[in-house]
């Protein structure tokens, strides 16, 4: 009696888990590692079959895709780190919003995106809006150069669909992280019918900027993108509100064209201040620069050292242009300046003079159609 007890027990306790293990779902039934990648592949295969736009993320790396130990520690830690797939897992909210998916183009701090990467970058933005299926480019990249790649995608990228740059300042670890709000808003403004052409944008902490005018102006705090003198052209709350109009060219409208890059030219930048000198300009130039970039003091501003310096430049036949340090304002064109052939970079900071100057010289080393090229972008 005992033994057939024993044997209905083992028998309703095999049925019992052959029961459960049936009425389990796949997913249920994978390890949590598993799970995770059939929602990466999931998401990374998004294609359109409903009425939402479709949008790519192509990843370059930065602080929004930076990790460390600490939760607290905002400062100390390592960008470029986490994944596309993870950066789109985080924010499972773009799904609801936009057929999303994501590409991996490099995976880096900001300060290593060299001339080479910006052409890739360019050349792949370029073909994925050249094709029906994808509505808009949102690209994730370190703050601290994104100006430069905005404004080069700004320049180059012939669509009108909407390019939009992205990042965070606090690490995806950081308790109060800003890139997954700043990335579903990025989603959220490249798939908007009324982002269409106007150029490449940049939005975070809420705001819609143009690449053209907008620049990092702090070292750590989140609210760093500003565009003091021209203003923002948009705010995010909840809704997408555009106030401003983008006056230079860009995009369709541009001269310069990303299918027909394959190398830039070299264009230094130089730092004016007290006690600088004309050797500055010769070793950029024995380095081989064909333009340079000089950041002067106030209205764009030489020392009569530096002043040397840049003629000498100029008569090897390399560019010079004039910036200014102040970080706003307009630079213009006066005086013996003009007389000596030293361009004005109208209201473009140094590092994007540097872009606008190194794509003029694929064209022309005229510094009349230079100057207008900083008259017109
Ligand atoms: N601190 C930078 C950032 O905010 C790092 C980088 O530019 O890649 O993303």
């Amino acid at each position: 009696m005992k033994t057939q007890r024993f044997l209905l027990l083992i028998l309703f306790t095999a049925l019992l888990l052959v029961f459960t293990g049936c009425s389990q779902s796949p997913e249920a039934k994978e390890s949590p590692k598993e799970k995770t990648q059939t929602q990466k592949v999931s998401s990374a295969s998004a294609s359109k079959k409903n009425d939402l736009p479709t949008i790519k993320i192509l990843a370059t790396g930065g602080t929004i895709a930076g990790a460390n130990k600490s939760k607290t520690s905002t400062t100390e830690y390592k960008a470029g780190v986490v994944g596309v797939e993870s950066l789109i897992e985080a924010v499972p909210e773009m799904k609801d919003i936009a057929n999303v998916s994501g590409e991996q183009v490099v995976n880096v701090g900001s300060t290593n995106i060299d001339n080479k990467t910006l052409l890739k970058l360019g050349k792949r933005v370029s073909k994925l809006l050249s094709s029906k299926d994808v509505d808009g480019i949102v690209v994730t990249h370190g703050t601290d150069t994104l100006e430069e790649t905005a404004y080069f995608l700004n320049l180059t990228v012939k669509s009108d669909k909407p390019i939009v740059v992205v990042g965070s300042m606090r690490p995806s670890t950081a308790i109060s992280a800003d890139g997954p709000s700043n990335l579903y808003n990025a989603v959220k403004v490249a798939g908007a019918q009324e982002a269409k052409g106007k150029g490449t944008l940049v939005v975070l902490n809420d705001r819609i900027a143009s690449a053209r005018y907008v620049t990092k102006t702090n070292t750590t705090a989140t609210d760093t993108f500003k565009s003091e003198e021209m203003g923002y052209i948009g705010t995010i709350a909840d809704d997408i509100y555009f106030h401003n109009e983008i006056t230079r060219k860009h995009t369709k409208d541009s001269e310069f064209s990303i299918s027909s890059l394959d190398k830039l030219p070299q264009v230094d930048i130089l730092y004016g201040y007290q006690n600088d000198g004309s050797y500055l300009f010769d070793a950029a130039v024995k380095a081989g620069a064909k333009g340079i970039v000089f950041a002067g003091s106030g209205n764009g501003s030489l020392s009569d050292a530096a002043e040397k310096g840049a003629v000498r430049a100029v008569k090897k036949g390399v560019t010079v242009v004039r910036s200014t340090r102040t970080g706003n304002g307009v630079v213009t064109s006066n005086g013996d300046y003009v007389k000596n052939d030293l361009l004005a970079s109208n209201s473009l900071n140094p590092q994007k003079a540097r872009i606008l100057l190194m794509l003029a010289l694929t064209k022309t080393d005229d510094p009349r159609k230079i100057q207008d090229y900083f008259n017109e972008y």
